[in-house]
């Protein structure tokens, strides 16, 4: 039997302890034991993320949240400015332009992620921008910008700050009050370690103003209808149910790891994948000050053709990685260190990479991989 070991940046390798919840039979959605699990997830998300305003669950992937965001907060005709710096920033820019807004979009250089300066250069331009929409942790290029910093900014203005935390909620540090973020958009299926299917957007109060006050269609994913359902503790429609228990369940054993030694963690992880990677003779895409704890993208040279290493370490061997996106297609590999994933995960991935790197043609002592990713564990 092969394995079947998930090392992708969503859905990410679910733990055995959630799968047996997730296998259990679905309960009704409207009785008091269901009510209980949303009250219980609701102050868990807050916790998770640093807020006392409104969290809200869709039944959706993290685009439904991102979908969410855009649709409740922008009128047609606004102009926003939407960041990118990879694919899921062109994204923002996309659903922008789909709901007829005007984005501003500022550009960043793949590899690093935006600056408060670009940030505040960008709203000098552009002083009638509404909202800056952002991604906290880049999946397809594996970095993270300061968000502190840029919401640190951005509190002391009237500019909502909405971020695409798919990927980040759970492996990213955040506090969203403090911080100054007026929309955090996530999913169930990366850092929280679950099937997709649960979409999470939490708003502050200066983001509820502006969903008030925009006049934008909207029906399934109306936000003023989650908010008039949360006072109840419920959800406007039919939630999805198994993922939700399970997301009650998975919050608690993050809560109980404590998300700073969680987070801790993830990034040596990240260390030891950085350092396996260089001893093969291999870079790692991010730059050094905007690498994310989430996942990493290796560069592989492309004569050794990544996407063709992708496909034989997951039909021949079981291992999953992620192969590139957009301008990155066939140039990387990507590894996740979030979700379920440990080091034994980490060791049977690099050497798997090292197994088909190898048969590539590859020059570089087979094991260097192994061992640096282990000095970094007993560090
Ligand atoms: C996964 C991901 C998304 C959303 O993708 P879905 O397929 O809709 O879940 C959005 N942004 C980032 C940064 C992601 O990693």
């Amino acid at each position: 039997m092969k394995k079947n070991l998930l090392l992708t940046p969503g859905p990410s390798k679910v733990p055995v302890e959630l799968c047996e919840v997730l296998g259990k039979p679905i309960i009704h959605h409207r009785t008091p034991q269901f009510q209980q699990v949303l009250k219980e997830v609701f102050a868990g998300l807050k916790q998770l993320i640093g807020t006392s305003s409104d969290v809200y669950l869709l039944a959706s992937s993290g685009t439904g949240a991102m979908e969410a965001a855009v649709a409740n907060l922008v009128n047609p005709g606004d102009k926003v400015i939407t960041v990118e710096y990879g694919k899921f920033g062109e994204r923002w820019t996309a659903l922008v332009k789909a709901f007829k807004a005007t984005p501003v979009v500022l550009k960043v250089a793949w590899g690093r992620a935006v600056t408060v300066e670009e940030i505040k250069k960008a709203l000098a331009e552009n002083p009638d921008a509404k909202a800056v929409f952002l991604t906290q942790c880049e999946t397809s290029t594996a970095v993270t910008p300061d968000l502190a910093i840029i919401g640190a900014f951005l509190k002391a203005t009237k500019v909502a700050l909405v971020v695409d935390a798919v990927s980040a909620m759970g492996t990213e540090p955040v506090r969203m009050d403090d911080w100054g973020v007026d929309v955090y958009c996530s999913g169930s299926h990366k850092g929280m370690m679950l099937p997709p299917g649960v979409g999470v957007v939490a708003v502050s109060a200066k983001a509820i103003a502006m969903i008030d006050a925009s006049t934008n269609v909207r029906f399934y994913f109306d936000l003023r209808k989650a908010r008039k359902a949360l006072a109840d503790t419920d959800t406007p429609f039919t939630p999805a149910i198994g993922i939700v228990i399970a997301l009650n369940e998975a919050i608690k054993m993050l809560l109980a790891e404590g998300i700073d030694n969680k987070q801790a963690y993830y990034l040596k992880l990240a260390k030891a994948v950085w350092a396996g990677a260089e001893a093969i003779g291999l870079g790692v895409y991010a730059q050094p000050e905007f690498r994310s704890r989430a996942l990493t993208a290796i560069l592989v040279p492309e004569a050794l053709n990544p996407k063709k290493l992708v496909k034989t370490m997951r039909d021949v061997h079981g291992i999953t990685f992620a192969g590139g996106q957009g301008d990155l297609d066939g140039k990387v590999i990507r590894i996740a260190h979030m979700g379920a994933v440990d080091e034994y995960d980490i060791l049977a991935g690099l050497s798997c990479l090292e197994k088909v790197l190898k048969e590539a043609g590859h020059k570089f002592e087979l094991g260097a991989s192994l061992a640096a990713a282990q000095k970094v564990f007993n560090s």
